[in-house]
């Protein structure tokens, strides 16, 4: 445990988050993974749930830690879903950017044109729906009250 590499921006923003109890960003420190409002709300209750480790591939986790990291994904994106009433959650985990597991929780809307698109089809205009602090804190405080929390 507690792996991290001194050169990536995930380790850093898990590092943060662990050591700030009140980061405006966080919803909840899961076992492995630390559940976080997204910094833009293109679609309004994105979040991403980051592995507390530096380690790249799913495929490399210990069985056990696959499995308790699904669960953790399956609950945080069940508070969103609780949260927002999206028409579809979609779940996006690739890695190539920062090789540090990480996953985009994105809930879908009906009133989207393009819901049957992949969610970055809109990359371009996510720079423009950045939240500041206290949005993200807002958010974090709604999901954070529909959290199940008894599975993990
Ligand atoms: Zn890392």
């Amino acid at each position: 445990m507690n792996q991290s590499n001194t050169h990536c921006l995930m380790c850093a923003r898990v590092a943060l988050l662990l050591q700030e109890d009140g980061h405006p960003f966080l919803i909840h420190k899961f076992q492995h993974s630390v559940f976080v409002v997204g910094d833009h709300q293109f679609f309004r209750g994105y979040c991403m749930l980051l592995f507390k480790e530096h380690i790249r591939e799913l495929h490399e986790l210990e069985p056990i830690v696959h499995s308790a990291l699904f669960t953790e994904l399956m609950i945080a994106g069940r508070a969103i879903a609780d949260t927002f009433q999206p028409w579809k959650m979609n779940y996006s985990c690739y890695g190539n950017v920062v090789p540090h597991i990480h996953w985009h929780l994105f809930p879908r809307y009906d009133s989207d044109p393009d819901r049957q698109q992949v969610p970055w089809h809109h990359a371009d205009k996510f720079e423009k729906h950045m939240i500041d602090e206290a949005a993200a804190q807002h958010l974090a405080t709604q999901i954070r009250s529909n959290l199940i929390l008894s599975q993990s």
